[in-house]
């Protein structure tokens, strides 16, 4: 057996600059606060837990007045900065770029559509951290959508803007504003509406889908390595398993199963945005000893 890992797959820009941001600063420091999982994957999280790095929640951030803590490539609602200025804490902001040109773009049209008695629609995951840092932005009227059903309890005679959460499929996105347009269509009564769509799915993301597609169709079999918490691994998973139904997800080289192996002369490993490459190769080792075959680096 023949086992290749996906040479694509692997951290996003994203969150490598968040983990360099965070691996210099416990260099200086040897311990930093981490706001909710800096990554989606529970492997790398205990990896730079064993540097010093503590992942708290929410509700702990009262108790944690004067130190220093990191704010993940996800980003956070302004009130996040204000409660940890009025704590007295230092912050490292490792919100990534395109989320924080997102928030800027749901901020000034959240102001343009309130005046106008507009709303916003955000395509992505309620309750995700992305989502609650841009559902901080605007006092706008706001709606977090995932699936066309959830259009229902909107009112579509009036400005909208739709926006994506920056690892949601550009394809369902897709479909949720062409079901937006329709129903506008109908409440206007006419063909031109003030519907605004903003391109925010990000291309590391979307990009991936097609090439790990095209893995997936050239593999036996196909072991997708991903944190179960990550919507991109979901995402990138459904497209192998769609593509070669022998794709099978783990989150660690323990969870393989032998009989995954059976009968695949070529295996390819690949992951989520959130998925180290150092976890892929310790997959690709793990398979080629249950196996006994040899992978490519
Ligand atoms: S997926 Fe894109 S937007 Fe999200 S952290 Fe990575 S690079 Fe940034």
């Amino acid at each position: 057996m023949k086992i290749e890992i996906d040479e694509k797959s692997g951290f996003c820009f994203g969150v490598v600059r968040a983990i360099d941001m965070a691996e210099r600063e416990l260099s200086k420091r040897g311990q930093l606060l981490c706001l909710g999982d800096i990554v989606h994957n529970g492997e790398e999280v205990m990896r730079l837990e064993r540097r010093g790095l503590q992942t708290i929640q929410y509700p702990e951030l009262d108790s944690h007045a004067g130190r220093t803590v990191l704010l993940r490539a996800h980003g956070e609602p302004p009130s996040t900065y204000e409660q940890a200025q009025r704590l007295g804490m230092s912050v490292v902001d490792a919100t990534c770029p395109v989320v924080l040109a997102l928030q800027r773009k749901v901020k000034e049209r959240g102001a343009a559509l309130r005046a106008e008695g507009g709303a916003i629609i955000i395509f992505g995951k309620n309750g995700h951290a992305e989502v609650l840092g841009l559902l901080g932005q605007t006092e706008c009227d706001r709606y977090v959508v995932m699936t066309i059903a959830d259009l229902e309890s909107i009112a579509f005679n009036r400005p909208i803007d739709c926006f994506s959460q920056t690892t949601m499929s550009p394809t369902q996105y897709l479909s949720i504003v062409s079901a937006v347009r329709e129903r506008m269509q109908r409440a206007f009564g006419r063909e031109e509406v003030p519907l605004q769509v903003h391109a925010t799915t990000c291309a590391q993301v979307s990009n991936r889908k097609q090439e790990i597609g095209m893995f997936a169709a050239a593999h036996d079999a196909v072991l997708f390595v991903s944190g179960v918490k990550s919507s991109n691994g979901r995402m990138l998973y459904q497209e192998c398993l769609g593509v070669n139904p022998r794709t099978f997800f783990l989150s660690s080289p323990d969870e393989m199963r032998i009989e995954w192996l059976q009968g695949v002369e070529r295996l390819g490993v690949c992951g989520a945005t959130s998925t180290p490459r150092w976890l892929m190769e310790a997959v690709a080792r793990r398979a080629a000893e249950l196996a006994e075959g040899s992978y490519e680096r």
